[in-house]
C-alpha cells in the first residue's frame, strides 16, 4: 500500500479512533482534504473468527493490544495496566469497548464553583446539550427518557432503549423496597438496524468483538470519511510534530511506516486524537528548543491530571437461574446518587448482565469430564447476580503521563510513563458504593458473595484529563474550542481535554466534543 504523505491537505488527523473519526468525517464531507494517520491496521477480517480468537485459548487476541510497539511504565502506588486499556488501529479503543454511553451531568461541569474541588470546565451542560444530542444520532445511541437523574434532554434518543434483562427484574423488586430508582442505559448499540448496521442478535461478547456489527465502532466514522474523500493511512506511526520558526504553527506530523521509511504529512491544521495517553506522548516526543518542556506545554499541564473511573462490584450467586446469558451488556443504571456530595466524588451504579465465569476458561480448568463436568458448569454459569459502578476521580496533579526515557519501543522512542494513584477520597467513595450494593445484596438474601472495593478495585480504562481545557493559558493546555493556547493550528480531540471526568464513561462526551471542534475547526480553515 501506497503509504506516502498527501500534498496539499487542509487537515491532518493523528489517531483513527472515535475523537478523530468524527473530526475527520465532519470536515471531510464539508469539503476540506484530509489525511488521517494511524498508527495501526485496519482490522477488516471476519468478525467471526476474530470472536473465535477470543474465545478460543492460545489464537491471541483479537486486537493485537500489547507487544513492544505498545510497551509502557506504570509507576505511582497503583499498577495501570495500559495495554488492556486501549487498541491500537483503525477505530481506536472501540474495537474493544462495551458501548454504554451517556452525557455528563451539570455538576459535572462546574465542579470547583459548586464543591470548591477540582476544576470548572470553560464551558457549561447547555453549551454541549446539542452536540450530545448530534452525537447520539453519529453512534446511534438507544435509550430511553426515563432517568429522572439526568440533564435535559430535547429530543428522544435515536433508536428504542434494550428492554431491561431478567436479571434486572430480580433487582428491580429489591431496589424498590429499598428506594433506590432503577432506569435503562444509554448503548451505542443497534435496537433495530441502524446507520446500515444490523440490530443486536444477543451473541453477548460485545467486549471485545461484536460478530454482527450491531455495536457501534469508530470504524464506521472512518469509511464515511473516507467515502467523503479523506484519506486514511494505517500502520502509519505519528513520532513527533513539528513547528515553524515563530513556534506558532505545526507544519508537518513526522511518521513512519512499516517498511521503516519516514514521511512528512504536511497541512494547514492538525488535529491530535491519540487518545488519553498518546496525546501526551506525542506532545512530549515533540519537545525543541522553543518548547524544551514539550510542544503545546507552556502551562507544564500536559500529562499532569490524569484521571481514570474506579470499579466498585458486588455480586454473588442466587439459588436460580438469572438468564444473563442472554444479555451481554448493561440495561440498568442508577444515577441517583450521583450528584450527592458527601464524598463529592460521582457515583453511578451498574446492574451487570454477568453470567459467572466463562465456561470455556472453567472447563479448561476443571478436573472433571462428562455429565459431571456439564453439571459443574450448568451450576456456575447463569445463576449468578452482580453490581458495578463507577466512581469519579478528582484531578490531581501528582497524577501524571510521562516519559520513561530509558525504556524504548520498538522504533527506539520512550514509552509512556502512567503514574497512577488513588486517593483516600476516592476511596471513600467506592466505600459507599461498596456499601449501596451490600444493601441491594442483602435485601436479595445473597449470602455466597464476592465485592471489589477499594483494595482490589482497578480502572475502567477511561483516559482523561491530561492536556485539560481551560480559559487561563498557564493553567490548561488547550482553550474552549479544543485549541491549543499555544499553537494556531494544532487541536485535540479526546478525553484527554477534560478538566473533571464525572463517573460516566467517557466516549458520547468525546463525541460531542469532536463535533463541536470539527465545526470550529471548520471555521478556521475559512
Ligand atoms: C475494555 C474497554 C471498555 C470500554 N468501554 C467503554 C464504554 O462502555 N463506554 C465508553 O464511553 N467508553 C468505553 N471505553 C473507552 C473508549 O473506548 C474510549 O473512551 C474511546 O475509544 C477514546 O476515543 P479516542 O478516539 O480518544 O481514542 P482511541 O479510541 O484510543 O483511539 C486513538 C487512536 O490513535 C492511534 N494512535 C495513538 N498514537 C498514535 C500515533 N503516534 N500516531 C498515529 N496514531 C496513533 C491509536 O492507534 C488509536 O487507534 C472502553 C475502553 C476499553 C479499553
Ligand atoms: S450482544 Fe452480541 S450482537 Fe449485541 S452488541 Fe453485543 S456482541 Fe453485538
Amino acid at each position: 500500500m501506497d503509504r506516502s504523505p498527501v500534498s496539499d491537505a487542509d487537515v491532518c488527523v493523528v489517531g483513527a479512533g472515535p475523537a478523530g473519526g468524527i473530526v475527520a468525517h465532519r470536515l471531510a464531507e464539508s469539503g476540506a482534504s484530509v489525511v488521517v494517520l494511524e498508527a495501526g491496521p485496519r482490522f477488516d477480517g471476519d468478525r467471526r473468527e476474530q470472536l473465535e480468537q477470543h474465545i478460543r485459548p492460545g489464537l491471541g487476541g483479537p486486537w493485537e493490544m500489547g507487544g513492544p510497539r505498545d510497551a509502557f511504565s506504570s509507576s505511582g502506588d497503583s499498577f495501570y495496566p495500559l495495554n488492556a486499556a486501549r487498541v491500537k488501529g483503525v477505530g481506536g479503543s472501540t474495537l474493544h469497548w462495551q458501548g454504554m454511553v451517556m452525557r455528563l451531568h451539570e455538576r459535572d461541569f462546574e465542579l470547583d464553583s459548586r464543591h470548591g474541588v477540582g476544576a470548572d470546565w470553560p464551558i457549561g451542560y447547555d453549551d454541549l446539550r446539542p452536540y450530545y444530542a448530534a452525537a447520539e444520532r453519529e453512534l446511534g445511541v438507544a435509550g430511553a427518557a426515563d432517568n429522572p437523574y439526568a440533564p435535559p434532554r430535547e429530543e428522544p434518543h435515536p433508536l428504542p432503549a434494550f428492554r431491561p434483562s431478567h436479571s434486572d427484574s430480580i433487582f428491580a423488586a429489591a431496589c424498590e423496597r429499598l428506594g433506590i430508582d432503577m432506569h435503562s442505559v444509554g448503548n451505542a448499540r443497534n435496537s433495530e438496524p441502524y446507520d446500515g448496521r444490523s440490530s443486536c442478535v444477543g451473541y453477548g461478547t460485545c467486549k471485545p468483538v461484536c460478530p454482527s456489527g450491531a455495536k457501534y465502532t469508530a470504524e464506521s466514522h472512518v469509511e464515511k470519511a473516507e467515502a467523503a474523500g479523506a484519506r486514511v493511512i494505517d500502520r502509519a506511526r505519528v513520532r513527533r510534530l513539528d513547528h515553524d520558526e515563530t513556534g506558532e504553527r505545526v507544519v508537518a506530523a513526522a511518521y513512519t511506516t512499516p517498511d521503516g521509511e519516514t514521511h512528512r504529512q504536511e497541512a494547514t491544521q492538525f488535529v491530535l486524537a491519540c487518545g488519553g495517553v498518546e496525546n501526551v506522548r506525542l506532545l512530549l516526543l515533540s519537545d525543541s528548543d522553543r518548547y524544551p518542556d514539550g510542544l503545546a506545554n507552556s502551562s507544564g499541564a500536559v500529562g499532569r491530571y490524569f484521571m481514570d473511573h474506579l470499579f466498585a462490584g458486588a455480586g454473588g450467586r442466587l439459588d436460580r437461574p438469572t438468564r444473563q446469558n442472554h444479555v451481554g451488556f448493561n440495561t440498568s443504571e442508577c444515577h441517583q446518587f450521583y450528584d450527592d456530595a458527601e464524598p463529592v466524588n460521582g457515583l453511578k451504579l451498574e446492574f451487570l448482565n454477568y453470567a459467572g465465569p466463562s465456561p470455556v476458561i472453567d472447563a479448561l480448568h476443571a478436573d472433571t469430564w462428562g455429565d459431571d463436568l456439564r453439571d459443574q458448569l450448568d451450576e456456575s454459569y447463569g445463576t449468578h447476580i452482580s453490581m458495578g459502578a463507577l466512581v469519579e476521580q478528582l484531578p490531581r496533579e501528582d497524577n501524571y503521563v510521562g516519559l520513561d526515557r530509558a525504556t524504548t519501543d520498538d522504533l527506539g522512542d520512550p514509552v509512556p510513563e502512567i503514574h497512577w494513584s488513588v486517593d483516600e477520597q476516592t476511596e471513600a467513595a467506592l466505600s459507599r458504593a461498596n456499601g449501596i450494593q451490600t444493601r441491594v445484596l442483602d435485601e436479595l438474601g445473597i449470602e455466597d458473595r464476592w465485592t471489589v472495593g477499594p483494595d482490589e478495585t482497578g480502572p475502567a480504562y477511561h483516559h482523561m484529563g491530561t492536556t485539560r481545557m481551560g480559559d487561563d493559558p498557564d493553567e490548561s493546555v488547550v482553550d474552549a474550542e479544543c485549541r491549543a493556547h499555544d499553537l494556531d493550528n494544532l487541536w485535540i480531540s479526546g478525553s484527554s481535554v477534560f478538566p473533571t471526568g464525572g463517573a460516566m464513561n467517557p466516549t458520547l462526551t468525546i463525541a460531542a466534543l469532536s463535533v463541536r471542534l470539527a465545526e470550529s475547526l471548520r471555521a478556521a480553515l475559512g
